[in-house]
């Protein structure tokens, strides 16, 4: 028996094993305390990588760990399988999108297995499979039945390469198209849209979950909660119907330095007011501000650009005319699409005003103001002047009394307004969930009816994109017959955006057969919210935002209970290539997970992607601390299968048993906390003390054992292969993985302390308590910072600090 760890010998056997036996099949009926493990299921656009290794390996240890303390653990997995990137993959290289992501999907399942997970795949859902998009068409008649799903037109975002409108969520930073990268542009669609913004406020109540402050301030961020207020401004031009133009500020205290009025390029009022000597000039403007991307025109750095419409409104308050000049930065979706140029009180308007001549009137009087011009504008809160009756308020006050009085006169009210947008969810694209409506010449929009659902996406469809939907010229799909009057109708040839499948995946993993609804109503009382999720950050304002707001409205449905869908979350930072790049074809710096598995093992490469640092920060992957591992991994193994000669009541128990419970106190900590790198660390050392104690000669019966079988269930999570291997040769029945994490005696794991002289030029000056390994640097940290110490040192610059580890610590000043 003492034959040397080869991982390949042994991985593969285990994971046959365990699939045959169903180890990892979860009892979903099980008595058992329950925890849901999510994990963020792959996209099917190509082979698994490195990346995926990364996010799930550490995910699987995590899962693993809830189990050994005792919970009935499901951890299912599956496949985000429409949208754009795979059918852009599979354009590309000349093949149906379904068979190319069918194709990816297989290879992807079997590359998932050799990592040896305990992912349950009896629960395993395909977002592209009928059997799933048929609820997704079934939410979305929810939806539409509740109006929270509509159709209208608007300006979208459009990205020129995939040919499809984009949600918001889907522009990145930089003006570009999440999917491909292409700066985004606009477009006036019919589209439909889920109702996002009913559940705003609720979506900023973040109480009820733990999650990263960094995602929960993304998302309120995002959703842009401001308060303030709605006020007419007075509009008189002939042959203008409308005679009133609203703004949304949230300064109703600047009111009275309003110098200017900026409208959004489309806003529908320009074409109207427009003089017939500005009218070129406008139209010119218009046309080249459409083809700005929403990041630049709200950059506040650049230049600012805007032309006259030729056009006044009235300020109510004042009495006094302002005028209407169009300019990119003000948004049509943002507030009323009209922006109060306020230039001495706001650094845009003031620029704004700069750049054009425009007068700056000051209104809140900086505190220690001379009257000179002002060089960019006092933004600050402070004492109103220049307003009339409203005088001398500070601003606070002055905000509420202008509002009561603009209230009063009715010239408008209080409101509130969000960034947030209404979810854009059609798609002029071929790979996804039909949209299960039908336009009728007499009866409009008619839903298909629940019972006629899956509405099947052909196969057969030309698919390549062209700027509308592909479905548009099949035939078969879009002549259908109305459903209320049975006369000739088209159907809806949009299709769902592919986040509309990531909103309730895990919700459909419970049951992904079920075929009386989306999930069994059962299973859904019993399991949901999921208990841990775990995934990356550049999620927090899709389908992290998306999936909440899902949840929330099919919880108003009574389809779920509770206030959150993940209580807990997880980021986990991002693998990086060799080079420190983000890994890409391109750059040619992709690391194929399968590669290092066959060199490797699993368990070595899965300890070795947890081991390279804190799992929330990610990195460069380079190998050189793969040896490290490799070289744990054989001593955990010689540890277990080649003992040293025991005795009974061996002198070094407790020095043993020190070592074995203060590891399972570090290591319990450090994974509850996903420190999956310093709990390596630390079984490291405990397999560096036993292969030492070992060395020494005879060692302690009881203290060995107790030592070698807590080190081999602790490895259990991070290398499960082999910790079953070790755990059955030594003779053990039943799996490693289903025994209980071991405990710690607080007593035993207590670390040993010392006391420290600690002396001032040779004089004592204080004794301080500290563990007995510590460090030098701690040490002398620990001495220099004592009260006692601190007076003799007052002033004198240290020249020296000696140590004597475990007894003396003398600092010379002299
Ligand atoms: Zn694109
Ligand atoms: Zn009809």
């Amino acid at each position: 028996m003492t034959e040397r760890y080869r991982p390949q010998e042994i991985e593969k056997k285990w994971q046959e094993r365990w699939e045959a036996e169903g180890l990892y099949r979860t009892d979903m009926y099980s008595a058992t305390p329950k925890h849901y493990f999510l994990t963020m299921l792959p996209y099917t656009s190509g082979d698994l990588h490195v990346g995926h290794w990364y996010a799930m390996a550490p995910s699987d240890a995590a899962a693993r760990y809830r189990r050994m303390r005792g919970f009935n653990v499901f951890f299912p997995m599956g496949f985000d399988a429409f949208g754009l990137p795979a059918e852009n993959a599979a354009i590309k290289q000349g093949e149906h999108p379904h068979k190319w992501t069918y194709d990816n999907i297989q290879r992807m399942r079997a590359q998932l297995k050799t990592m040896g997970a305990m992912f349950d795949w009896s629960h395993e859902a395909v977002s592209a499979d009928p059997q799933y998009y048929r609820w997704n068409q079934w939410f979305f008649l929810k939806f539409f039945e509740k109006g929270l799903a509509y159709r209208k037109k608007a300006p979208a975002n459009w990205c020129p390469k995939d040919q499809t409108v984009l949600a918001n969520e889907q522009v990145l930073p930089d003006g570009t198209c999440e999917r491909c990268g292409t700066p985004v542009t606009h477009k006036d669609l019919e589209q439909w849209f889920l109702r996002t913004t009913a559940y705003a406020d609720e979506l900023l109540d973040f109480s009820q979950m733990d999650w990263p402050e960094q995602v929960m301030s993304m998302q309120r961020n995002w959703i842009g909660r401001s308060e303030g207020l709605e006020v007419a401004f007075g509009l008189d031009v002939a042959g203008v119907e409308q005679k009133e133009l609203r703004v949304f500020t949230t300064r109703p205290d600047t009111l009275f330095g309003v110098t200017f009025m900026v409208l959004a390029p489309e806003h529908p009022l320009v074409e109207e007011i427009t003089t017939p000597e500005q009218k070129a000039e406008v139209d010119a403007y218009v046309e080249q501000a459409r083809k700005q991307t929403e990041v630049e025109r709200m950059s506040t750095d650049r230049e600012k650009t805007g032309v006259f419409t030729g056009a006044y409104c009235r300020n109510l308050l004042s009495g006094e005319n302002a005028p209407i000049w169009i300019a990119d930065y003000a948004l049509a979706w943002y507030g009323t699409g009209a922006v109060m140029g306020v230039p001495a009180h706001d650094q845009r308007d003031f620029e704004f005003a700069q750049k054009f001549g425009l007068p700056v009137r000051m209104v809140i009087a900086p505190p220690d103001w001379n009257g000179a011009p002002l060089e960019e504008a006092y933004i600050e809160p402070a004492t109103m002047v220049n307003s009339g009756r409203f005088d001398g308020l500070p601003s606070e006050e002055g905000k509420a009394a202008i509002s009561d009085y603009v209230e009063q006169q009715g010239w408008g009210k209080r409101t509130i307004t969000y960034r947030l947008r209404d979810y854009l969810i059609s798609r002029q694209r071929y790979w996804g969930t039909p949209i299960p409506m039908v336009h009728c010449p007499k009866h409009g929009i008619v839903p298909v009816p629940e019972d006629q659902l899956p509405v099947l996406l052909p196969e057969d469809a030309e698919f390549k994109p062209t700027g509308e939907s592909p479905l548009v010229r099949h035939e078969g799909f879009v002549n259908v017959r109305c459903p209320k009057c049975g006369g000739p109708a088209r159907r809806e040839t949009d299709t769902m955006d592919a986040f509309m499948d990531s909103n309730w995946y895990f919700i459909r993993y419970l049951s992904p057969d079920y075929d009386g609804g989306p999930v069994d109503p059962d299973l859904a009382r019993r399991w949901l919210p999921v208990d841990q999720y775990t995934g990356g950050v550049e999620h927090a304002v899709m389908h992290l935002l998306y999936a909440r707001f899902f949840w929330k409205a099919i919880r108003d449905m009574g389809l779920v209970a509770g206030a959150e869908p993940f209580l807990r979350l997880f980021n986990q930072g991002q693998i990086l290539g060799p080079d420190g790049q983000r890994m890409s074809k391109s750059r040619g710096n992709v690391v194929a997970p399968d590669e290092q598995v066959s060199r490797y093992g699993a368990d070595t490469f899965r300890c070795y992607l947890m081991f390279i640092g804190p799992w929330d920060e990610g990195g460069p992957f380079g190998l050189q601390g793969i040896a490290g591992i490799e070289r744990w991994l054989n001593r955990v193994w010689n540890i277990v299968l080649k003992p040293p000669q025991l005795v009974e009541g061996g002198e070094d128990s407790r020095r043993i048993r020190h070592l074995t419970h203060s590891t399972i106190r570090r290591a319990t900590e450090d994974i509850e906390g996903f420190r999956f790198n310093t709990m390596i660390a630390a079984l490291m050392e405990m397999a560096n003390g036993l292969s030492q104690a070992r060395e020494g000669g005879a060692v302690d019966r009881a203290a060995w054992q107790e030592a070698s079988e807590a080190l081999l269930l602790m490895t259990a999570p991070l290398a499960p292969h082999i910790a079953e291997e070790l755990w059955s040769r030594s003779g053990r029945t039943g799996s490693i993985h289903q025994q209980a994490w071991p405990e710690w005696e607080a007593d035993l794991a207590r670390e040993e302390e010392v006391t420290l002289v600690v002396q001032v030029d040779g004089k004592v000056r204080d004794r301080i308590q500290v563990t007995a390994g510590i460090e030098e640097g701690r040490a002398k940290e620990l001495a220099l910072s004592s009260p006692h110490v601190q007076k003799y040192l007052d002033g004198k610059a240290v020249r020296r600090v000696i140590y004597v580890p475990g007894k003396l610590v003398n600092i010379v000043v002299r």
